[in-house]
């Protein structure tokens, strides 16, 4: 798909355009990376901005919850929606309070939900769902059985409006008669990071954590040597 599929009057960014992109592969670069986003609509004239997990399949960003939710139930209607994700890369520190910023990574998405009927689709929305929150983690549960899918609307909104916006590097003041003052300026990177399990207080003696779980730690820990390894270095472009 073009760039322009995705760009509209409504998705184009105004304010710092150099940062905002159109491609499909960086919005859905940024919603994968995000668990969760925030869906925002009108209700009886109230705007709601409500945050849900989502999962990108293919061309379309899924939600799903219960199916007596008043923002399920007012989304599955097909009112106009804006789901939003937000990555938060680091604090961007500079001599001026004025200059003081964010690194992000952001995506917005706008259009309508719509139900997904077809069983083999809804199922496969599940598995997105829990592969999304730990990759593997559906071949290591029971699945959903007919009462669970009944009580669950899953809810599809296809991806043809949309925009990413980014920030990267360092504070805008280096060049500015600020960068005399003798004040650290720089980026403090934000990294996320999982500590040790805690069992369920109900778990029996004996039962291992998963293999999933074991892979997303170990991969957690390596990135956390990476990160250590870079030290003061680390880049904050993405
Ligand atoms: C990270 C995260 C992921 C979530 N994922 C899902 C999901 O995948 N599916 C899902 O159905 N729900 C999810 N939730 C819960 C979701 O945010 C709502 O609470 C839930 O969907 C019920 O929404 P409602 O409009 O039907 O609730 P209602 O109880 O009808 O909402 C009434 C009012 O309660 C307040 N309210 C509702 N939810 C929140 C909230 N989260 N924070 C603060 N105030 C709130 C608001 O003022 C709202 O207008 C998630 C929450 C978080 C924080």
């Amino acid at each position: 798909m073009s760039e322009a599929t995705l760009r509209s009057e409504r998705t184009r960014v105004r304010r710092q355009p150099t940062r905002g992109v159109y491609d499909r592969d960086s919005v859905y670069a940024v919603l994968d990376r995000a668990l969760f986003g925030h869906v925002a609509f009108v209700d009886g004239g109230q705007p709601f901005c409500i945050p849900m997990l989502q999962a990108r399949v293919v061309a379309a960003v899924y939600v799903h919850g219960s199916s007596a939710s008043r923002t399920i139930r007012t989304l599955a209607a097909g009112v106009s929606a804006c789901l939003t994700v937000t990555l938060l890369d680091g604090l961007v520190l500079a001599r001026s309070a004025f200059e003081h910023s964010a690194n992000y990574r952001s995506a917005a998405v706008l259009g309508r939900f719509e139900v997904v009927e077809d069983e083999t689709d809804r199922l496969a929305a599940f598995e997105s769902f829990t592969n999304k929150l730990l990759p593997g983690r559906w071949n290591e549960v029971r699945g959903p059985n007919q009462k669970e899918l009944k009580a669950t609307t899953i809810l599809r909104m296809a991806i043809t409006e949309a925009s990413v916006k980014t920030r990267t590097g360092p504070p805008s003041d280096d060049d500015s008669d600020d960068a005399a003052l003798d004040i650290w300026a720089g980026v403090l990177p934000i990294v996320t990071s999982f500590a040790a399990p805690e069992p369920s207080p109900g778990l029996r003696d004996g039962i291992r954590l998963s293999p999933s779980a074991h892979g997303l730690l170990a991969a957690d820990a390596a990135r956390a040597v990476l990160d250590r390894n870079r030290g003061g270095s680390r880049s904050t472009s993405h």
